[in-house]
């Protein structure tokens, strides 16, 4: 007879693991159900994760009032998960943007408790180096904004959830189906029988879902830069940069990579660039990315800071998956399922509340919190 839980939380990434940590400390019984990263990922048929990385800019400065909040009350809690579990994964050393749109920003930041605050352009290239060319207004954010990196806020997340009496399964959920009162889930391990269950599985796992989701899941290629100036430079989001091919550019500071190299991470979007179908995911994951958007991203670089060296780069293929309402889907998709689903881009640094706003479905019937649960609602792809 298969263990009973509360809650299988599907998808051990930053939204599943957070969420699983908070059901877990408020007492629920908590299975959380989620395979480690491929080990090769030109041959692992997946499913992959937006997390395989060792950096992700966190500030509260954000593109939304909403994102702010969640920002600001993520940040918050970072010194506490990083002391409970042992694992530091946050780094705070701060953040320039540059963007058409830095007002809102900035007022979405004083909103949400940020220190964020407008700097010109020649501010920033003699404090940092960057040379910003693009016309646009510039802001700094001081520390806690700077980054995170998503291995070790995940494996700090699940420390803490099993501590709090979560069991974990490291596979993949193969189905999902109703039974009786609950839910069976199953994989390569067997089956587990919850209550009911939360599907925190980014752009894979559709397939276990009643319904499709509306989202677009974005192909985006990465850089890592060994590069001179290795010291003190601060992150970076910078709208229209150097290669106009580019909409938008971000970079985290150098950090030491798997394959030994500490580097600079560049990534951007390309124009006019179009989803990845949801069968060619896969296929998507184990290629070396677009070439066009490492040219680019290369480029950027050069122009951002000029007469850097470069000794050496490497690429890599990712996908952010985007919702129609820009903010990711927190709710119940039919009785007994939710889903926190569709991070923009944007959810690593905010994953922990994304997680506990989730865990709060479980809670009560109705959305209690101050954000609007507008911002949040599922919408379907039909
Ligand atoms: C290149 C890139 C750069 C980014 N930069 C930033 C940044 O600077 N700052 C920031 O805040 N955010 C950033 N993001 C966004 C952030 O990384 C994502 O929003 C975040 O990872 C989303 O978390 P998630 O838990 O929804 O998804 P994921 O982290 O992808 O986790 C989903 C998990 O579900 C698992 N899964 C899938 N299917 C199944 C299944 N059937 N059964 C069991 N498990 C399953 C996967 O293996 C994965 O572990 C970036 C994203 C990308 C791709």
């Amino acid at each position: 007879m298969p263990e009973l839980f509360e809650i299988a939380v599907i998808g051990r990434g930053l939204i599943g693991s957070a969420a699983a940590r908070h059901l877990a400390e408020a007492g629920h019984r908590v299975v959380l159900i989620g395979p480690d990263e491929p080990t090769d990922r030109r041959t692992s048929l997946g499913p992959f994760c937006s997390h395989p990385d060792e950096g992700r800019i966190t500030r509260v400065a954000g593109r939304t009032a909403v994102w702010s909040q969640l920002a600001a009350r993520s940040i918050e809690r970072y010194a506490d998960i990083e002391q409970r579990a042992g694992i530091d994964f946050h780094v705070p050393c701060g953040l320039v943007s540059s963007s058409p749109k830095i007002s809102e920003w900035l007022e979405n930041s004083t909103t949400a408790g940020g220190d964020a605050r407008l700097v010109t352009t020649d501010w920033v290239s003699e404090h940092t180096g960057i040379v910003l060319s693009n016309g646009h207004p510039a802001l700094y954010e001081s520390g806690p904004a700077g980054y995170i990196n998503p291995r070790r806020l995940v494996a700090a997340q699940t420390k803490l959830a099993q501590a709090a009496g979560a069991v974990l399964i490291k596979e993949t959920a193969h189905t999902l189906r109703a039974s009786g009162a609950g839910y069976v889930i199953s994989g390569s391990w067997g089956s587990s029988t919850a209550d009911r269950v939360l599907v925190t599985t980014g752009a894979f796992g559709s397939e276990l879902l009643p319904r499709s989701l509306n989202l677009h899941r974005m192909p985006r290629t990465t850089v890592t830069a060994e590069i001179s100036v290795a010291d003190s430079l601060p992150s970076l989001i910078c709208v229209d940069p150097p290669d106009e091919r580019l909409d938008e550019i971000y970079w985290v500071p150098p950090v030491r990579y798997s394959d030994g190299r500490v580097a600079l991470k560049i990534g951007g979007s390309l124009r006019n660039s179009e989803p990845v179908e949801q069968a060619a995911l896969t296929d998507w994951f184990q290629s070396e990315g677009d070439e066009t958007e490492v040219d680019a991203l290369r480029n950027s670089l050069f122009g951002l800071l000029p007469g850097i060296e470069v000794r050496s780069w490497a690429q890599k293929p990712c996908v952010v998956t985007n919702t129609a309402t820009e903010h990711p889907y927190i709710g119940w998709v039919e009785d007994g399922i939710a889903v926190a689903i569709g991070g923009c881009g944007s959810a690593a640094k905010s994953s922990d509340e994304l997680g506990r706003l989730a865990s709060t479905l479980f809670e009560s019937e109705n959305w209690s919190d101050a954000l609007p649960s507008t911002a949040f609602q599922p919408k379907f792809a039909d």
